[in-house]
């Protein structure tokens, strides 16, 4: 199948990020979100971001203009249901996820293929909510996505061979890299990299290190570009903790029990960057460590 016209729901940091890539790479993108607010940040986010490329001589001033002239915004879900493709990129939470593949599924053209980017959650789980679990799997990006070069291609227990290969075409098209993973709590990338930031956080909650030296500690004596409670803030601590219980939940080991200061950090509303507080306060100029 040709893929000409993506719909993604959910215009946070993931789904301005997805709709930037695809409409560079030709596509007529379509993003929804229930915020209004989300929608007009995530135009002015995409402009931003790529008046940057722009700057590193990365994208022409006009593959800028032509990609923005095809990424069209709506606050109502069901108008993607004429879009070949559709990526859900909403918040981290099952309920909110089904709660929207209920909803579209209606509005849908027989061939529409449906995909989510979650990170976590059972994709074959999913999938058994809409009409069409043979043509429904999971398309994980990495954050940042103009930037990051791998895609997880997530296949349920009941993807066809042609939907996988269409995603995968498209995953081409975007000029990255797609590696499959099968769908257990969690897949490839974050069954690995979560449980890290976990023990770091631990690590943080056990007075072993600060939130200097543990992020110091990780970036010169194990040369990550970013230190983990760094990266947990860039990531969203409510989407560490919630991938955290799916791996909990899902494999039923106490080896992935999320660290009660993870979960504190999230009750106070301190997710990180987006909400200008997490492991460190970014109201300022520079980040401050907040413990
Ligand atoms: P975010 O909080 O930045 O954005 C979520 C957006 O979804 C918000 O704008 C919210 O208004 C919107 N939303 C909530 N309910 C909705 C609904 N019913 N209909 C339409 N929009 C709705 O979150 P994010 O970091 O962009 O994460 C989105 C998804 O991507 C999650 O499934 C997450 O696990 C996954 N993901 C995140 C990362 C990451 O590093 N943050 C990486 C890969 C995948």
């Amino acid at each position: 199948m040709d893929i000409k016209s993506v719909g993604i729901v959910g215009a946070g940091q993931m789904g301005n990020g997805i709709a930037h890539v695809m409409a560079l790479a030709g596509y007529d993108v379509l993003l929804n979100d229930i915020s209004e607010d989300s929608l007009a940040k995530a135009m002015a986010t995409m402009n931003q971001n790529m008046e940057r490329q722009v700057g590193r001589g990365k994208i022409s001033e006009n593959d800028k203009r032509q990609a923005l002239s095809r990424i069209r915004t709506t606050a109502t879900l069901t108008e993607l249901g004429s879009s070949d493709l559709i990526i859900e990129a909403a918040t981290e939470r099952e309920t909110v996820k089904t709660a929207i593949f209920e909803d579209l599924v209606p509005h849908l053209k027989p061939d529409t293929i449906l995909t989510s980017n979650t990170s976590s959650i059972s994709i074959t789980r999913l999938a058994s909510r809409t009409d069409r679990p043979e043509k429904f799997m999971g398309f994980h990006f990495m954050n940042p996505v103009p930037v990051m070069q791998l895609v997880e291609l997530i296949r349920g227990i009941a993807t066809d061979a042609e939907t996988f290969e269409t995603c995968k075409a498209v995953v081409d098209k975007l000029g990255k890299t797609a590696a499959s993973a099968e769908d257990f709590p969690a897949f490839i990338v974050n069954r690995i990299l979560m449980p890290m930031i976990n023990e770091a956080v631990y690590t943080l909650y056990e007075g072993v290190g600060s939130v200097q030296s543990i992020d110091s500690s990780m970036k010169l004596g194990a040369n990550h570009p970013m230190g983990p409670l760094e990266l947990a803030d860039f990531i969203g601590l409510d989407t560490c903790l919630a991938i955290m219980n799916v791996l909990h939940d899902g494999l039923a080991d106490t080896k992935y029990r999320p660290c009660p200061l993870l979960t504190k950090y999230v009750e106070a509303g301190w997710l990180g960057r987006k909400t200008k507080r997490g492991f460190y306060d970014y109201r300022g100029e520079t980040p401050v460590p907040t413990r």
